[in-house]
C-alpha cells in the first residue's frame, strides 16, 4: 500500500511552498488509495516557533487537506532515536565524536583560510574504544556521527530528476545524534519514513543534497529505503531566488486573510510545478485526485504569479451563490466596521450581485463597496479632476437631481430612462452625465453598473449626495 507524509517543521506559519508539498502528498495518497501522514519534526527546540504547529493544522484543514494518521510528534519520540544511534555506533557504522564546538569552529575557519570546503576531519572516527572510554569517563560531550564511506559513490533514482549520483568523497560524516540527545533531523526522519512505513518520499528539492547521507543511513540500519520525489522549487514573481515575504504574503494564513478562498489557492498551488496538459487549469480537490501524475511535475522552479492567483480566485469567487458569497464576505465587512446590525447585513446581501463579478478578494470588497454603508467615503482626486473640470458639471448634477427627484419608482429601468433621457434632451453624450454621477455618488471611477447601483443606494442618498457633492469636493 502506498503511504506518503508531510513533516513540517514547525519553525513558522505554513509557508505556500510547505502547502504544495502537502497537497501533492495528499493527491498521490487519494489517487493511489494509500494513506497520508501528518509528522511534525520538531526535535530542533532552538527553531522552534510557538503557535507553529496549531496553524499547520488550522491552514492545512482549511484547505481541505486531511490526514489519515497522526500527527506524529518527533519530540515524543527521542528515546527511539538514542538507541538506534547507538545501536549504529556498536555495529561500528557510526561513532562517538568528542570534539568540542570551540575546536569545530577553529577547524571552519582553517578551512574557510585555505580554500577548503568546510566539514568534520573525522579525528574522532578512528578513536580506540579505550580513549572513548576514557572520554566518557572525564565526562566529555559527544555527539554520534555517521560513518560515511571514504570512497565510491551514492547513487539513488528520484521520480522527477531521475538518477542522482554523488562521490562519497564529497560526503562527511554529518551528526545523527547531538549531544543534548536529541536527533537532527536526517536520523530521526530516515528511522520514521521506516519505521511508519513510508513508501514514497515528496519533499522539496532543496533535500536532494541531504538524500545521499539517507540512503547510507537506510543502509546502514539495513532499511529498504522508499522512493523519492524532489518537488521544484517555488520561486519569486521575477523568476530570480526563492519567494520569500519581500514578495508580499507567503503562509497559508495572509492568504486567507487577504480573502483567497481554498479552493483557489489548493488550485492555483497544484499548477505550480504540474501541469495535467490540455490546457485544464480551474479544477476541484476531486479533479486534481484523478489527474495527479508524480510524472507530469516538472523540474523547473515554478514562478508564483500573485495576478494569476488573483485572477483564479475570481473565478472560484464567480462561481459562488450568492448566500455563499454574503456568508464568505461577512466576516470580513465585520471586521472593518461596515456591517454592525441587521440593517448593514441586509445592505450587504443586496449589494453582493452588483460586486460578484467584479472584486479578485474577499478583503478588497469592504473598501470598494464602502459608499453603500457610509456617507463619509473618500474621493478619488483622479476621479475629480477629470470629470469635475468647469462649474458646467454642477449645473448638469443639479438639473438631473430634480429629475431623478420626480422618479416615482426609483429602479434601475426608471433611472436609466431619466438619464439617457436626460443626455438626449441637453443633446449630450450619455457618458457625460454617468461618470460625474458615479464619482459624485461613490467617490470612485469604477464599480458596479451605476443604475444597479443607484437602485441598492435608494432615492434618498442619491439625491443627498447630489445636492451635497459641490460643497463636499470644495472642502477636499
Ligand atoms: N522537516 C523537514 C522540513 O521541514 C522535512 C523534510 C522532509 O520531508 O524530509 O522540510
Amino acid at each position: 500500500m502506498i503511504k506518503v507524509r508531510f513533516a513540517p517543521s514547525p519553525t513558522g506559519f505554513l509557508h505556500v511552498g510547505g502547502a504544495r508539498t502537502a497537497l501533492y502528498n495528499w493527491l498521490f495518497a487519494r489517487k493511489n488509495k494509500g494513506v497520508f501522514l501528518l509528522r511534525i519534526e520538531d526535535t530542533d527546540r532552538t527553531r522552534y516557533v510557538p503557535n507553529s504547529v496549531e496553524d499547520i493544522m488550522e491552514s492545512l484543514k482549511w484547505l481541505g487537506l486531511s490526514w489519515d494518521e497522526g500527527p506524529v510528534f518527533q519530540s515524543q519520540r527521542t528515546e527511539i532515536y538514542r538507541k538506534l544511534a547507538h545501536k549504529l555506533v556498536e555495529e561500528g557504522k557510526a561513532y562517538k565524536c568528542f570534539c568540542s564546538p570551540e575546536r569545530l569552529k577553529a577547524l571552519r575557519e582553517e578551512q574557510r583560510k585555505m580554500g577548503l570546503k568546510p566539514g568534520y576531519d573525522r579525528k574522532c572516527r578512528n578513536l580506540t574504544e579505550d580513549e572513548v572510554k576514557e572520554l566518557e569517563k572525564q565526562g566529555k560531550k559527544y555527539v554520534i556521527r555517521l560513518k560515511v564511506p571514504l570512497s565510491g559513490e551514492t547513487t539513488f533514482y528520484d521520480e522527477i530528476h531521475g538518477k542522482i549520483t554523488v562521490k562519497n568523497t564529497e560526503l562527511e560524516d554529518i551528526i545523527l545524534l547531538k549531544s543534548d540527545g536529541y536527533p537532527t533531523y536526517h536520523l530521526a526522519n530516515v528511522i520514521d519514513d521506516h519505521m511508519m512505513g513510508i513508501t514514497h518520499v515528496m519533499r522539496a528539492d532543496e533535500w536532494i543534497p541531504s538524500t545521499p547521507y539517507h540512503i547510507i543511513l537506510y543502509r546502514a540500519f539495513g532499511f529498504e529505503p522508499p522512493r523519492f520525489a524532489h518537488l521544484p522549487v517555488i520561486l519569486a514573481p521575477s523568476g530570480k531566488g526563492k519567494l520569500s515575504k519581500r514578495h508580499g504574503a507567503t503562509s497559508v494564513r495572509e492568504f486567507k486573510k487577504l480573502g483567497i478562498l481554498p479552493e483557489a489557492l489548493i488550485n492555483y498551488l497544484a499548477l505550480l510545478g504540474w501541469s495535467p496538459g490540455n490546457d485544464i487549469e480551474i479544477m476541484s480537490l476531486d479533479e486534481m485526485v484523478n489527474l495527479f501524475d508524480l510524472k507530469k511535475i516538472g523540474k523547473r522552479g515554478s514562478v508564483f504569479d500573485y495576478k494569476k492567483l488573483y485572477w483564479m480566485n475570481a473565478v472560484y469567487i464567480r462561481k459562488k451563490s450568492d448566500d455563499e458569497l454574503f456568508k464568505l464576505a461577512l466576516p470580513y465587512f465585520k471586521e472593518s466596521g461596515l456591517v454592525k446590525n441587521k440593517e448593514t447585513e441586509d445592505l450587504l446581501r443586496k449589494i453582493i450581485p452588483l460586486f460578484k463579478e467584479r472584486i479578485k478578494t474577499l478583503s478588497e470588497f469592504p473598501p470598494f463597496s464602502e459608499y453603500f454603508f457610509k456617507d463619509d467615503f473618500p474621493y478619488e482626486e483622479k476621479g475629480i479632476r477629470k470629470y469635475f473640470k468647469s462649474e458646467e458639471v454642477f449645473t448638469l448634477l443639479d438639473s438631473i437631481k430634480e429629475e431623478l427627484a420626480k422618479l416615482q419608482n426609483f429602479n434601475v429601468d426608471g433611472i436609466e430612462q431619466v438619464i439617457r433621457g436626460f443626455a438626449e434632451k441637453n443633446d449630450i453624450k450619455p457618458s457625460k452625465i454617468i461618470h460625474p454621477i458615479r464619482v459624485a455618488l461613490t467617490g470612485k471611477t469604477i464599480g458596479p453598473g451605476l443604475f444597479e447601483l443607484m437602485e441598492v443606494l435608494g432615492k434618498e442618498k442619491v439625491i443627498q449626495r447630489l445636492s451635497e457633492i459641490k460643497e463636499k469636493i470644495k472642502i477636499e
